[in-house]
């Protein structure tokens, strides 16, 4: 049965095409991995190995099914062919240590000695390919670039979430040279869209959005879905002032866009049509200057003196968020309350991931995704207390968007 898959899909048709539901004895896969990972400048070594760890699960799902494995990836944003700095080469030895067996390595991405490399590959043996943006033809979904990777294996399997919203030759139109029952998604893909699908299309109310970070601008497509369908929008960080601004109150110097006051009076709007509840942080932690060193004090947020700027929501907003994320079955969080990096700014943000953990805690469905309100949950140690950590920012957010992810897309829509 063809799948129309328009941002959303059916999870009962999902499960079947998930590495679970095959056997690859035998076979030779080839992974489009995320091992986009962040090196030391001189050292080359790996600072996080989180997206390596992540895709382990499929690699040794393929290697206990009796497969070989073929790794692709791409690393950093190389311009115009091989950089050191972005070669693949530097993770060779740390994936080998934390997979337990030897990972070869071959020079390229395609091309003859790609092909010796693959030829010689016995099941039960890992190879990896060199960064695959060192070739234009990547990003440009290049079908003559997608159709030689394909021809290396026998099976593909996407399980690079983060870059699931590129149509990318190896994210997406490398699909087509694979027959339905030959491309799938591994673990780490499957549980990505498994639980963006219980927020957005499973989702038990009351559903709390909360949506912080600097700008409105980056967020105004995720907030116009968001009035659709939940009960509760939270607003922190520096995008609450332009709100803020848009109801007539004086911000001082805190963040504004003035080109985005018309939206957001206009989502506020919308917001009571639907009877949806936008809170805002009624108060903030304000300071003269953007860091530790200057004049703090707690001001109502329609209210901030002149020479002075919002950095963090403040404890009566604390307050009001918190009983709205405790009253609530879904919860989705994206982006900071303040500026979490600065110590004097991070407790709203912190206060926040504590009340997303507890609801949790209570049954509630916590996702929380973008880079941002990723690092705080792991700074503030509350990663493993909420249900699902994502790691795909932009993918997360233009799913919630709406918009059809072609990675996922290609693997479903055939
Ligand atoms: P985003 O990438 O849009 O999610 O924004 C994250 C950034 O917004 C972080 O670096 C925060 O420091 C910053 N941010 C959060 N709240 C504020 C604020 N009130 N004023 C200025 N920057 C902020």
């Amino acid at each position: 049965m063809p799948l129309n898959f328009q941002g959303h899909l059916s999870l009962t048709n999902f499960y079947m095409i998930t590495i679970d539901n095959f056997n690859l004895s035998g076979k030779k896969a080839i992974i489009r991995v995320d091992f986009n990972v962040p090196l030391d400048k001189e050292t080359f070594e790996i600072i996080d190995d989180t997206r390596i760890k992540s895709s382990l699960k499929t690699i040794i799902k393929i290697l206990n099914d009796g497969g070989a494995v073929i790794l692709m990836s791409h690393l950093g944003r190389p311009k115009t062919g091989y950089e050191e700095k972005y070669s693949l080469k530097h993770i060779v030895a740390h994936t080998s240590k934390i997979l337990g067996r030897d990972v070869k390595f071959v020079n390229d991405c395609i091309g003859t000695e790609v092909k010796e490399a693959v030829a010689n590959l016995k099941s039960g043996e890992v190879l990896l390919l060199e960064n695959l943006r060192f070739h234009p033809e990547e990003e440009k979904g290049d079908e003559y670039f997608a159709k030689e990777l394909a021809s290396l294996a026998d099976v593909y399997i996407n399980d690079a979430f983060g870059t699931a919203h590129r149509a990318h030759a190896s994210t997406a139109i490398i699909a087509k040279y694979f027959s339905k029952e030959n491309k799938m998604f591994g673990f780490l893909m499957a549980n990505e869209i498994t639980s963006a699908e219980k927020v957005m299309k499973n989702t038990q109310h009351p559903f709390t959005a909360i949506i912080g970070g600097a700008k409105v601008s980056d967020k105004i497509l995720i907030l116009e879905k968001l009035v659709d369908v939940a009960d509760n929008i939270i607003i922190g960080g520096g995008m609450s002032y332009t709100f803020f601004k848009a109801m007539g109150g004086d911000i001082g110097n805190s963040l504004c866009e003035p080109d985005r006051l018309d939206i957001a009076k206009k989502l506020l709007e919308k917001a009571k049509r639907k009877n949806v509840r936008f809170l805002l942080p009624s108060d903030s932690i304000t300071s003269d200057v953007f860091g530790n060193e200057g004049v703090i004090n707690i001001a109502d947020s329609m209210d901030i003196k002149n020479g002075f700027m919002g950095l963090d929501i403040g404890p009566v907003a604390v307050e009001e968020f918190t009983k709205a994320i405790l009253q609530s079955k879904t919860i989705l969080w994206n982006g900071p309350m303040g500026v979490f990096e600065m110590r004097n700014f991070r407790n709203g943000t912190m206060k926040i991931a504590e009340a997303v953990a507890n609801a949790t805690q209570q049954g509630a469905y916590s996702l929380v995704g973008g880079g941002d309100s990723v690092a705080a949950v792991n700074q503030f140690g509350f990663s493993d207390k909420v249900s699902y950590v994502s790691t795909g920012g932009g993918a997360l957010l233009e799913y919630f968007e709406g918009k059809e992810l072609p990675g996922v897309a290609a693997i479903i829509n055939s």
